[in-house]
Order: C-alpha cells, then sequence, then structure tokens
C-alpha cells in the first residue's frame, strides 16, 4: 500500500487549499478517491520516484466552538487510523491559537512523524513571524504558500525524510 500523508490543522489555514495545490502540477497519477466519509478527499501524488497518497481531513462550514473541538478530534483519530505521516498545518498570518495548542497537544499522543508546516507564508516578513511555531514542539516549521506556491520542495523533502 502506498504510504498515506494527511494534512491535520484547525479550520482555515489552508488544509485544502495545500491539498490542491500539492496534488496540482506535479501530479503523476491523479487518483480522487471518495473515501469512508464525506469529509475524507485522498489523491496520489509522485514524490521524487515514491507514490504516497495525500489526504485532506478537513471539514466544512464549522460554526461554533463546540464544533471546532469535534472537528480536531475527528482529524485526529482519522490521522490515527489512517496516516503514515502527518502535517500539521498552521497559518502564519495568524501566529500560534488555542486550537493550534489544542492540536498540537492531541498530536503528542500520535505515534506517528509530524511536520509542522505554516501555511500563508507569502511574504518574507510571514517567514520570520512563522519561528514562534517552534513552540508547538515540533522541530523545524517548513514555510509555505499554498496561495503564492511557495516551499513545495522544502515540503516533499520533509516527507521523505519521514517515510
Ligand atoms: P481549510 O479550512 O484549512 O481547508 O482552509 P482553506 O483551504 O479552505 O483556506 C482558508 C482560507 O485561507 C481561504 O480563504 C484561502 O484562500 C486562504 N489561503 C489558503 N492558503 C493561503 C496562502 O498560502 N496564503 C494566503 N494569503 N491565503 C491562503
Ligand atoms: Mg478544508
Amino acid at each position: 500500500a502506498r504510504p498515506i500523508v494527511a494534512i491535520v490543522g484547525r479550520p482555515n489555514v489552508g488544509k485544502s487549499s495545500m491539498f490542491n495545490w500539492l496534488i496540482g502540477r506535479r501530479v503523476s497519477i491523479v487518483d480522487p478517491t471518495a473515501g469512508v466519509t464525506r469529509d475524507r478527499i485522498s489523491s496520489t501524488i509522485e514524490i521524487g520516484n515514491r507514490h504516497i497518497d495525500i489526504m485532506d481531513t478537513g471539514g466544512m462550514g464549522i460554526e461554533d466552538v463546540d464544533q471546532l473541538t469535534e472537528e480536531v478530534e475527528r482529524q485526529i483519530r482519522l490521522a490515527i487510523e489512517q496516516a503514515d505521516v502527518i502535517i500539521f498545518l498552521v497559518d502564519s498570518r495568524d501566529g500560534v491559537v488555542p486550537l493550534d495548542e489544542e492540536v498540537a497537544r492531541r498530536l503528542r499522543a500520535v505515534d506517528k512523524p509530524v511536520i509542522c508546516v505554516a501555511n500563508k507564508c507569502d511574504y518574507p516578513e510571514l517567514d520570520t513571524h512563522a519561528s514562534e511555531f517552534y513552540r508547538l514542539g515540533y522541530g523545524d516549521v517548513v514555510r509555505v504558500s499554498a496561495e503564492q506556491r511557495k516551499g513545495k520542495r522544502e515540503l516533499f523533502d520533509a516527507i521523505l525524510r519521514r517515510l
């Protein structure tokens, strides 16, 4: 079976944008899978010469705070059950917010490699801001911008190192 890389993070950090970006231009095989739940979307991409399944775990239209916690729990559960590597996505424009700390805490119990990725690093100033994510406890933070399509190589290298 192909390794599965799951994108986990609170709503609005750009999980779906990143998913679409990563399966975009460098896709050799596109294999969209309607998953077991309506929220699970995955697609096969080639990194180096390895095929991996990338998975967008995010739900849609989360409205209130109670639902936020449920959404995080659901994502972590999916990641625990299915992923080989977890991308913990955060938003460099917002910096660390309490729900990121909650995700970080929950991921601590998961015995799988976690890569902390700061999205929305559209400009160099936001790169600097992204350094505060080190305190989430996941080591080196990979800086990307799904919108500007920046940082893909660094991200792919980070994934390959964990496979
Ligand atoms: P999700 O809820 O985590 O799946 O987040 P989405 O992918 O739906 O994105 C949430 C919002 O962030 C949307 O308005 C996106 O256009 C925006 N967004 C995503 N990636 C970037 C980025 O790299 N830079 C900026 N500035 N905005 C982004
Ligand atoms: Mg989404």
